[in-house]
Formats: C-alpha cells, structure tokens, sequence
C-alpha cells in the first residue's frame, strides 16, 4: 500500500474522524472543512488519482459516490442537497494523491469554476 496520509488514516496509523467504512473505503471528517459536512470517501484500493482508475475498476468510484449518497441519505441532508468533488491533479488544487471524493453539504454552496 502506498503511503499518503490517507494510507496511514485508512490502516488507523493517525487519528481522524471516521464516520463510515466497509470493505472497500472509509470515509471521515476532512480536516479543514470548506462547509458545515465536509467528508472525504477514500477507497482501500490504491490509486493516486482517477486517471489512474482503469475502466475495468470503474466501481471503485462508483462507490465512492453511492457510499457518499447513502450517507446524505442516513444524515438527512440528502433532499437539501450537497456536492460530491473529486480533484485531479495541479489545475484541480489536488494536495493528496490517494483518489478520494469530497462530500460537501450543509449550506447553500457557492458556485465553482476558474480561480479569480
Ligand atoms: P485534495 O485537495 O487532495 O482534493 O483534498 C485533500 C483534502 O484532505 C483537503 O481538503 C485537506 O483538508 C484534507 N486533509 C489533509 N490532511 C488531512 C488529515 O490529516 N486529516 C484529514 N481528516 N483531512 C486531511
């Protein structure tokens, strides 16, 4: 396995907020949040980013999104809505390269595009 902070979360190396897992991912309180819920799904699986997901395993993200709208779902934010972001590479901000989803939710969010 490789060893990003997300590696060493998912193995309970760091502490962090976990608020789902299964056999395939976790998901926990990102540490900076950029909205009231700001949750991150990481799969178990290594990739650095989602270039790196072949097709073949495109159920990797896959679950990462549904885990993500069942747990609007069970937190009940999921009829207010929310955003699910995943970042990819430099021109995204990506800082971690173990591919991950954001959950954001909780407020009215803003609008997303180039930097200004
Ligand atoms: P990226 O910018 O790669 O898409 O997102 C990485 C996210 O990981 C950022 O939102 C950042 O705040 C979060 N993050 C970085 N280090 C930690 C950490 O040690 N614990 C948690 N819970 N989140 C982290």
């Amino acid at each position: 396995m490789s060893d990003t902070i997300f590696h060493k979360i998912i193995r309970r190396e760091i502490p962090a907020d976990i608020v789902y897992e299964d056999e395939h991912l976790v998901a926990f309180r990102d540490i900076a949040p950029q909205a009231p819920v700001h949750v991150l799904f990481v799969p178990k699986v290594d990739f650095a980013t989602l270039n790196d997901v072949p097709m073949t395993q495109a159920e990797v993200v896959g679950r990462l999104a549904v885990a993500a709208a069942d747990y609007a779902k069970r937190e009940g934010f999921a009829e207010d809505g929310y955003r699910i972001v995943m970042n990819c590479n430099a021109n995204a901000g990506q800082t971690v390269f173990q591919v991950h989803l954001h959950l954001l939710a909780g407020a009215p969010l803003g609008r997303f595009g180039t930097a200004r």
